[in-house]
């Protein structure tokens, strides 16, 4: 007999295996009805504990992530649609039907209380991260400013106003008209009948509607400032853009802006034209400007003027600018033609006016020493930061 008979056989004992972490938390059980072939049904008492066993490793691993990413790798794994909850509803869809209300309810329950709290983490997380990035990126307000490129009007546009703000203070109002003109307001209107000569001054571009042209002068503004206006005093300026069909040179574009400007009322004479181009002209170019009036024509107004004011460059003794002539001409003007009061509304007998037209791009030329037209609208930035105001 061997000495150690009375010992325990040597068995080796292991304690049981720990299961992965991945092992699916339902446990099956020998069918309860032996060996009936039905299908094997889970324990609702097992379901609950392992409903119970995966909410707590939610809950802890969930406290454990502190970022967006840990928190998307959280949702994937336990509430994705393939996550650890899915995978045991799944499986409570074969629990015994009695049972089957009350674990899908408990499983809902979970559910529910797993997406508030990763809510409630996920919103922790990303104002910890907004902290972070909120003193990580900190502005230093004390640091010297940089300098930003500053723009400037456009020397055109810087001309418009300065005549709007000439004229308003002489009371006179600024009206709008369209760029797209009849036949009939372009020149008809203006005492220009078809036929007539004087519209080979003005060629201008066509639309595929017949009559509709794009005005050639501000001129048609007449019109409509007087309809607006009749039998009643009118003292209005009209800027705006004019188009013509023409070589595009030094010294003409085919889009350019004018000013057209208008006063009809009872004794209005040519000494108010004057007196008004004699304040223009001290305002625009400066004090002590001479005014020099040329006979001149234009259908829609007689007598008609070229009015050239004293260079201000040279004072009238001659430069480069007044190609040594010592005038600049600035503007065309005149009396308003009885046809033309007539076609506003306006009784000739009764009322008279003045109207004259300048171009802004003329004047700009003139003031900031600009040899080319054609700069204006070149859109070139070198152009435009080389005129100073
Ligand atoms: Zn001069």
């Amino acid at each position: 007999m061997p000495e150690d008979a009375g010992s325990p056989p040597p068995v080796a004992v292991r304690s049981a295996p720990r299961a992965p972490a991945d092992r699916p938390l339902l446990r099956w059980r020998a069918p309860r009805r032996g060996g009936g072939g039905g299908r094997d049904e889970p324990e609702m008492t097992d379901l609950l504990a392992d409903l119970e066993a995966l909410k707590q490793a939610a809950g802890g691993s969930l406290a454990a992530a502190e970022s967006g990413e840990g928190l998307q790798a959280w949702h994937g794994e336990f509430l994705g649609r393939r996550g650890r909850l899915a995978q045991l509803m799944r499986q409570l869809g074969e629990a015994p039907p009695a049972e089957r209300a009350r674990l899908g309810r408990s499983a809902n329950e979970v559910k529910r209380e797993l997406e508030e709290s990763f809510a409630a983490r996920e919103e922790a997380v990303r104002r910890r991260e907004l902290e972070a990035a909120l003193v990580a990126e900190r502005v230093d307000v004390t640091l010297p400013g940089r300098p930003v490129d500053l723009g400037r009007l456009h020397p055109v546009t810087r001309v418009l106003r300065e005549i709007d703000r000439i004229f308003g203070r002489m009371g006179f109002q600024t009206f709008d008209g369209p760029e797209l003109e009849t036949d009939e307001y372009n020149f008809e209107l203006l005492n220009m009948p078809a036929g007539h000569p004087a519209r080979d001054m003005w060629d201008t571009f066509y639309t595929t509607v017949p009559n509709l042209i794009l005005r050639t002068h501000t001129s048609p503004g007449q019109i409509y400032a007087m309809r607006a206006r009749a039998p009643g005093p009118l003292r209005v300026i009209l800027p705006g853009k004019t188009y013509r069909y023409e070589q595009v040179t030094a010294r003409s574009e085919s889009m350019f802006h004018q000013v057209e400007g208008i006063a009809v009322g009872e004794h209005i004479t040519f000494g108010d034209l004057k007196g008004i181009f004699v304040s223009f002209a001290e305002e625009m170019f400066g004090p002590g400007r001479q005014l020099r009036f040329r006979k001149s024509y234009f259908p829609f107004t007689e007598p008609s003027v070229e009015v050239d004011v004293s260079c201000f460059l040279c004072g009238g003794a001659g430069c480069g600018l007044c190609k040594h002539s010592g005038w600049l001409e600035i503007l065309g003007a005149g009396m308003v033609h009885p046809r033309v009061l007539r076609a506003g509304g306006y009784d000739p007998a009764r009322v008279s006016g003045f109207a004259f037209g300048m171009g802004p791009e003329r004047i700009a030329m003139l003031k900031y020493g600009i040899a080319d037209i054609r700069y204006f609208f070149s859109n070139d930035v070198r152009f435009l930061e080389s005129i100073r105001h």
